[in-house]
């Protein structure tokens, strides 16, 4: 079972040959036998997770084949813990909200629930996902499972570790400047980021609001189909969220074909993307990985053209001016009154505020305070936020022109494979850095994804593929395409067994 996918597990499902109840108990033995050591899961509770797969097994008892029963019901799946779940405890990866149980779901949650999809746990996550390689959580560091001594990927790394340990067969994540592609590709997983506003940010606690937005995470493009059937939708209660007619990513996905079923597809290589390795850090063993997904994507028919994102350089400096900036004003409601930890000992309201935020928040998470309120102020704002405003528009105007010369646009997903556990911790800089080539992708409110495309001394790389607006159907197919004539994403790390 465990080396099924959602897709299979659901047909598992439907033809009675396991129950949910035995499939969540499955994965919650493994996730009490491995999780130890892994760190991937914040909170599990399994009374709570047996009950929804009870009822998930009720719902597809009635009547012949179980009507009112959908895909994904009875399908066991971890939630990043940045999403308000009703009665579950929702810490973000903090301190802060070390003991917030959330009285609402967030619309993500809500649609699964009401999917009767069933909540396996709330996993690890960089403290109100900043970071790269999930070091900064309170709840400790997430370790990959194809190497304990490296790093999982950020900020979604305890999801992408879940899903790779196989203790749950897909996951949710979050993505602001690559951590749902950024850790599907440091543990050998497909992730997508879908273009902003598709997915509801309602009761997705908040970092930078103009451009975090939730995906899924899985084994393969098929499941990440699956899962994103289920998320997509308009929200009234998200004011950025698009209203568009739904599709069904799973039904658009293209039958098996022999030869060269890619034939007319267009793939942009930027310049940028595969320049000088001084540029983007970019190790030889992870290019060639690169280079050899391309090659493949050639015989599967495809064509590459060299497109060029001139304003790509300033992705990082814009992205750490605007974000830490919207942070700073999302971080504000955490002030010890309402909710969240407060401090035991304080004089005044004043000092209640003080010692509440300098007790509740990490280190990271203050830096980012301090550069968004520095950005932000009166004398700064022109030179530092404007002008990061006007590189962003520069940015998603070059998307712009590429996609008048391709229809997918393709690189790395991350500089590396996972690098050693402390290894970048203290050097905030080289940290930002890992986000390289993700980030512009969010300035610009594209789709992007990350699929595995091979293993550099025994560790995962991810390709990314860069969609236009909308096009997530589009990018699930090219990638379905890929790993029907390859086998990276079904491997899995041979420690976890
Ligand atoms: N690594 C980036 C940051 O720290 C992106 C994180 C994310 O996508 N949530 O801001």
């Amino acid at each position: 079972m465990l080396a099924r996918s959602v897709t299979a597990l659901s047909q598992a499902l439907a033809a009675k040959e396991i129950s949910s109840v035995e499939l969540t108990q499955l994965y919650l033995d493994r996730i009490a036998l491995h999780n130890p050591s892994i760190n991937a899961f914040i909170t599990v509770d399994a009374r709570k997770s047996l009950a929804q797969a009870k009822a998930a097994d009720e719902l597809r008892a009635v009547g012949k084949g179980g009507a009112g029963a959908g895909p994904l019901t009875g399908i066991p799946l971890a939630q990043k813990d940045i999403f308000c779940s009703k009665g579950w405890l929702t810490t973000c990866g903090s301190k802060m909200l070390g003991n917030f149980v959330s009285p609402y779901d967030a619309t993500v949650i809500e649609r699964f629930n009401d999917a009767g999809a069933v909540m396996l746990g709330k996993t690890n996550m960089d403290e109100f996902a900043m970071g790269s390689s999930n070091e900064t959580s309170y709840y400790g560091a997430v370790k990959n499972p194809w190497d304990r001594g490296r790093v999982s990927g950020g900020s979604s790394g305890g999801s992408a570790a879940a899903v790779a340990a196989r203790l749950a067969p897909a996951a949710t994540g979050t993505d602001t400047g690559g951590s749902i592609r950024q850790p599907a590709a440091l543990c050998n997983l497909t992730g997508l980021k879908p273009t902003y506003g598709v997915v509801s940010r309602y009761g997705m606690i908040a970092f930078a609001s103009s451009l975090d937005q939730a995906g899924p995470m899985g084994r393969t493009a098929e499941d990440c189909a699956l899962l994103l059937n289920t998320m997509v939708g308009f929200d009234p209660r998200d004011s950025t969220s698009v209203s568009r007619e739904k599709e069904d990513y799973l039904g658009m996905l293209s039958a098996r074909a022999d030869g060269k079923p890619l034939t007319g597809l267009k793939i942009g290589l930027p310049q940028e993307f595969f320049g000088a390795s001084e540029r983007t850090g970019c190790t030889a063993e992870v290019m060639h990985l690169v280079e050899e997904a391309i090659a493949e994507y050639r015989k599967l028919g495809a064509e590459t053209v060299d497109i060029s994102l001139p304003n790509m350089k300033l992705s990082v400096p814009a992205y750490y001016v605007i974000a830490p900036a919207e942070a700073s004003s999302n971080l504000s409601r955490f002030d010890g009154v309402r909710y969240g930890y407060r401090a035991p000992e304080y004089g005044d309201l004043n000092e209640m505020y003080f010692r509440s935020r300098a007790q509740g928040f990490g280190d990271e998470v203050k830096r980012r305070i301090l550069i968004g309120t520095y950005v932000l102020s009166h004398g700064y704002y022109d030179a530092y936020y404007l002008q990061a405003q006007r590189i962003r528009r520069l940015i998603a105007n070059d998307f712009v022109a590429a996609f008048r010369q391709c229809d997918v646009i393709m690189g790395p997903t991350s500089p590396s494979t996972a690098f050693s556990l402390g290894e970048k911790a203290a050097d905030p800089v080289q940290m930002y850095l890992s986000d390289i080539y993700t980030i512009a992708v969010n300035l610009a409110g594209l789709p992007g994804m990350s699929i595995p495309c091979g293993f550099a001394n025994s560790l995962p790389a991810g390709l990314q593929l860069i969609g236009d607006y909308f096009c997530e159907a589009k990018l699930l197919n090219i990638a379905h395409r890929y790993q029907q004539a390859t086998d990276w994403h079904l491997r899995y790390p041979p420690e976890i067994g």
